[in-house]
């Protein structure tokens, strides 16, 4: 008989005004009561709608009924067999937008907890594999992969368990990505990536830090060393700016850069040496899932945090969850705002910025309604650090230094949609680096289809 309650169980979680003081996970995941109940909420569907909005097709309903069963090894086998990263996309997934979209259960009360449960059972997997397995050693040829983030490391994996033998070479001092260097503590632990980079060094994976490919080597390079593919999986790192006046003040950061001090350059430690700026009165740019988590971390420094949009809350880009944990942890937000210029002390720090007010007109090309300037509403709050999180774009050193490879007008490396097969013989892309700034679960499984495509290829 299945579970009828139109509620999800809820996730324990830390109380917001103690997590907004430390960098430790957020939401604790289910107990194995909790999963077990929130399983028995599935119908099981036969048309598994749910599947249709899983962007790498896992099955969700067999799952859910191992998992209902407390049979957790065979629901980790099941979520296996599509996705590589299952401890970390059931922390990140955008679900309310794909698969539990879908769920018939959201008819009438809220959807089954896909990503909740995919948690569980990826968790209580890792928590008993102390080791990761043994593999014998890869003796096939040899592929190159450019960039360690979920694109990258899908691919490898993949291609390691193929027999391939696969360097990864990591332009950052740590591999991981975005899942290192972006995504902070409180929402994704580093000792969950550090697990996946592991299993895949168990593999027989080589991963090469510090190596900035266009700059260290290029990719033809890679050929001439005697690589036979090469798949990149760069990421879009390049942030953008508003170009406003006062932007190359003291105190103004990128987000990526904010992120990366605090998750990379360990400034979240109170006895780091990291230069941040830690307590001040800070405004972040911008509503996306970014914009939250720089916020956030900016709050779990001591400052007074302000996000400031130029749309209103209904369209805010950031996942909804994120949205909510962002006002119960004491978030300001000025909507319907936009900064036109930052003025700085004599020293050249940050000192306050000046804003209007807009209000919404008809949709632009995005679908979203088109914020446009009230004249005479301009003000100036005082503010100590700006943190711009108004999007990135794939940086173009790899395109510049390699011939043949071409992209589009964004950036975006110009790929075959079924393959990954860019315009330049035996290279591979996926990711970020090809879309834009999109999701985890879409660069692994862009990823894992450029592992396929490169199997054939070398075949
Ligand atoms: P990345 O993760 O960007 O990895 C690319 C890697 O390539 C990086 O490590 C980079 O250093 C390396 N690299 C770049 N150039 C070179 C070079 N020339 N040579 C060698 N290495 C190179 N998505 C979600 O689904 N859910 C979320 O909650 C979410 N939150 C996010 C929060 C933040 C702060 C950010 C920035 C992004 C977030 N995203 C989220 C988006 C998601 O993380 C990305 O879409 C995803 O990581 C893209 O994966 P990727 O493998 O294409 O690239
Ligand atoms: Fe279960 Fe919802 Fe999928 Fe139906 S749509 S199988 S109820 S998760």
């Amino acid at each position: 008989m299945p579970n009828m309650s139109l509620k999800k169980n809820e996730m324990p979680a830390q109380e917001p005004n103690i997590r907004n003081k430390n960098f430790y996970e957020v939401t604790l995941g289910y107990t194995e009561e909790l999963a077990v109940s929130e399983a028995q909420r599935c119908l099981n569907c036969k048309h598994k709608p749910c599947v249709n909005g899983c962007p790498v097709k896992i099955d969700i309903p067999a799952f859910i009924k191992k998992t209902a069963e407390g049979d957790f090894d065979g629901a980790y086998d099941i979520i296996t067999e599509s996705s590589s990263l299952p401890a970390i996309c059931g922390r990140v997934c955008p679900q309310e937008t794909q698969c539990e979209k879908n769920c018939v259960r959201a008819i009438k009360g809220e959807a089954v907890g896909i990503g909740r449960l995919e948690r569980f059972v990826a968790d209580t997997h890792n928590a008993k594999a102390e080791k990761p397995a043994e593999f014998p050693k890869p003796t096939g040829e040899r592929v190159a992969v450019v960039g360690s983030g979920p694109s990258g490391l899908a691919c490898a994996s993949d291609l390691a368990r193929a027999g391939f033998r696969v360097t990864v070479f990591e332009a950052l001092h740590t591999a991981g990505g975005v899942l290192s260097y972006g995504i902070p503590e409180f929402r994704l632990p580093k000792s969950i990536v550090k697990k996946e980079i592991d299993g895949l060094m168990a593999m027989g994976v080589e991963i090469v830090t510090n190596a900035v490919i266009g700059k260290s080597l290029s990719v033809d390079d890679l050929f001439d060393d005697g690589f036979k593919a090469v798949f990149i999986g760069s990421g879009a790192g390049l942030p953008n700016f508003m170009g406003i006046k006062g932007e190359n003040l003291k105190g103004v950061y990128s987000a990526n850069e904010f992120l990366t001090r605090i998750n990379l350059m360990k400034a979240y430690k109170a006895d780091s040496s990291t230069p941040i700026q830690r307590g001040m009165k800070t405004a972040v740019i911008g509503g996306g899932n970014v914009a939250m988590d720089a916020a956030r971390c900016a709050k779990r420094l001591g400052a007074d945090v302000t996000i400031v949009y130029r749309r209103t809350e209904k369209e805010l880009p950031a996942r909804l969850e994120e949205v909510e944990h962002a006002h119960e942890e004491g978030i300001n937000f000025a909507f319907l705002t936009s900064p036109i210029e930052i003025e700085g002390t004599e020293d050249g720090w940050v000192k306050s910025m000046k804003c209007q007010k807009m209000e919404l007109s008809e949709p632009d090309a995005s679908g979203r309604a088109r914020p446009v300037p009230i004249e005479g509403s301009e003000y100036e709050i005082p503010v100590d650090c700006v943190i711009m999180s108004i999007g990135t774009s794939p940086n173009p050193l790899i395109k510049s230094t390699t011939n043949g490879l071409e992209v589009n007008k964004r950036g975006g490396i110009i790929v075959n949609e079924e393959t990954g097969e860019t315009t330049k013989k035996g290279v591979y892309a996926g990711g970020d680096a090809v879309t834009g700034a999109a999701t985890v679960i879409l660069a692994m499984g862009a990823g894992k289809t450029a592992a396929q495509a490169i199997k054939d290829y070398l075949k």
